[in-house]
């Protein structure tokens, strides 16, 4: 998988894609990540990549031509445009398996007051929002996406399994976990864990998944 990010702050990336899994998944290249400053895109001394709101208001929006050169610098037959914003569908583990599917992402981030609208219009197949709430940029957004994605590409996590029996993966949450000391200021790990009866693991497992979903998200139940 190849994913192109388009962004004002490339080095806002550079930590979170040079650590653990991501890391490890782009030197074993189970997927190609590249970032792109738009403003590379933007014409004249200046490179201006930004500007007033037609109609008046506070702020600034990011301007049309840097933002569409850029996309279509990278675009194939095989890419998919996302467009993260708070306007979008909001992520869910779903949305992460279905993008894990494809060949090309292209992440696109907004700044300032966004980006004008017919970035959206002419170039974007989805529009994507990690949670009812405002960030200043498109950068945290997108790096959620590379993140929950990269994990999914078969081959980047140590057991394949790890993804498909976790929290949401059936929609319930996932159930408590425990490794040694078996006794850590007098809280023990549950006695059945210890037991090695895979049947009555399975059955605590499946009995605590329920009562956290229950407890936290009973929304999930529904
Ligand atoms: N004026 C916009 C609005 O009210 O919908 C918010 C713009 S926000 C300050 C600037 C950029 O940050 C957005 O264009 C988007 O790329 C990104 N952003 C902020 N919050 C986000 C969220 N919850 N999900 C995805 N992207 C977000």
């Amino acid at each position: 998988m190849r994913i192109d990010i388009l962004t004002l702050f490339p080095r806002m990336f550079e930590g979170p894609l040079d650590e653990s899994i991501l890391k490890k998944a782009r030197e074993r290249a189970l997927v190609q990540i590249a970032i792109h400053n738009v403003r590379d895109h933007a014409e004249g001394k200046h490179r201006i990549t930004d500007d007033r709101p037609f109609g008046g208001g506070p702020g600034m929006v990011m301007k049309v031509e840097p933002m569409v050169r850029c996309i279509e610098s990278l675009k194939t037959l095989d890419s998919h445009v996302v467009l993260l914003t708070p306007q979008g569908k909001r992520l869910e583990q779903s949305t992460l398996q279905s993008l894990s599917q494809k060949k090309h992402l292209i992440l696109v981030c907004g700044h300032y007051e966004g980006v004008d609208d017919r970035v959206r219009q002419l170039m974007v197949n989805e529009e994507i929002s990690i949670g009812d709430y405002v960030l200043t940029n498109g950068a945290i957004p997108a790096m959620v996406v590379v993140d929950g994605v990269t994990r999914l590409v078969p081959g980047v996590l140590g057991h394949d399994d790890s993804s498909k029996d976790e929290s949401f993966s059936h929609g319930l949450l996932e159930y408590p976990q425990y490794t040694r000391p078996e006794d850590f200021r007098g809280v023990k790990v549950p006695e059945v864990l210890l037991s090695g009866n895979h049947q009555q693991i399975a059955k605590w497992r499946q009995e605590m998944s329920r009562k956290k979903t229950q407890e936290q998200r009973p929304d999930l139940l529904k």
